[in-house]
């Protein structure tokens, strides 16, 4: 039996050619997909093309095209066996991590893929990532989908979508996973990793739930960190600081993150480095966030960490705290015994 795969198509690189009288790159009409591969035609799936009215960068793609892509999915979700959505590059972990909360428990795979080069280049790695990726979104066995997550396939590679991130705007190997393992590797043959994928906890559920006022924020050396005060009604910010949990040990630090707490702003830690995560209490110069209530992101990545805030806070659904909403493990964000 033919395998269905609902292909949505949002812009970046690997829907792009040059236009040679500006040298820039711009999107080509994503329907003619079929003609410049033709070796999809080979495939044992089949394909429908859903592509984004308008194309685009993915610097452009947030919460509201993030919920656009959640909705296709609900509404589709039962005429197709799999989803493979393609997005440029650039912000294609913010885009998995987000989507991994807002489909809940899914039954079929979801993977993310883009390229570094179009589709058209001699060179291109969009072929690959694309002919892989529909195989991964097809993927059945005794009529039950292997991968029940959203995932992102690049180079070679199969990662969980709310560990991965863009690490190399140079390299085909552009995405990393440095706190999960890699789900799926492509090689002579394709492989993938049953144990370590992630398994439902129940029925298959849409909430497009996302609280925009959220900040980001990532300390340094002798920044002025009273500056952070000066943000217009955040209800949560990410903070991103040094290593396993650490930050400038003195009064104006304290007092900063008191007020912050007094106006009700939750306050989630993460760390600068991509591998390993937070443990409070490991240094002295962490036990300001135990003192002030901060919530450890573990070893979250940015891009999970964000999201996830952005889906919880204040989300009508969930009657629990926001702090006992983020310390669970909703989709694999996080290693639970971090
Ligand atoms: N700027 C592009 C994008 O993220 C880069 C890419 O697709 O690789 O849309």
């Amino acid at each position: 039996m033919k395998r269905k795969v609902l292909l949505i198509y949002t812009g970046g690189t690997i829907g792009m050619e040059k236009d040679y009288t500006t040298g820039s790159l711009v999107p080509f009409d994503f329907s003619t997909i079929f003609k410049r591969i033709p070796e999809m035609n080979l495939l044992e799936c089949e394909v429908s093309v859903h592509p984004f009215e308008k194309p685009v960068d993915s610097s452009d793609m947030g919460p509201n095209e993030w919920r656009m892509i959640a909705e296709w999915i609900h509404k589709n979700y039962d005429a197709f066996d799999g989803f493979l959505i393609l997005h440029g590059t650039d912000t294609m972990s913010y885009t998995a991590s987000a989507l991994s909360f807002m489909l809940k428990n899914l039954s079929k795979p979801v993977i993310l893929t883009g390229s570094q080069l179009p589709i058209g280049d001699l060179r291109t790695d969009a072929k690959e990532n694309l002919l892989t990726s529909l195989y991964y979104a097809s993927l059945y066995e005794n009529d039950e989908a292997v991968i029940k997550e959203v995932a992102v396939y690049f180079e070679y590679k199969l990662l969980r979508g709310n560990r991965s991130l863009k690490y190399s705007a140079e390299f085909f190997d552009a995405y990393q996973s440095p706190n999960y393992p890699i789900l799926g590797q492509s090689g002579v043959h394709l492989n993938i990793e049953k144990d370590l994928l992630w398994k439902p906890k129940g029925e298959f559920e849409l909430d497009i739930y996302l609280n925009e006022k959220v900040i980001f924020y990532r300390i340094f050396p002798g920044m002025n960190f009273e500056s952070l005060l000066e943000f217009k009604t955040p209800e949560a910010i990410v903070l991103q600081v040094f290593g396993s949990g650490t930050i400038f040990n003195n009064e104006k630090t304290q007092n900063v993150l008191q007020e912050l707490r007094s106006r009700g702003i939750e306050i989630v830690v993460i760390s600068q480095c991509v591998s390993g995560g937070i443990s409070f209490g490991k240094y002295s110069n962490s036990n300001i966030f135990t003192t002030i209530g901060g919530i450890s992101g573990k070893d979250m990545t940015a891009e999970a960490a964000i999201t996830k805030v952005m889906h919880i806070l204040n989300n009508p659904k969930y009657d629990k705290s926001f702090s006992e909403l983020f310390c669970e493990n909703i989709s694999g964000e996080v290693t639970e015994d971090f």
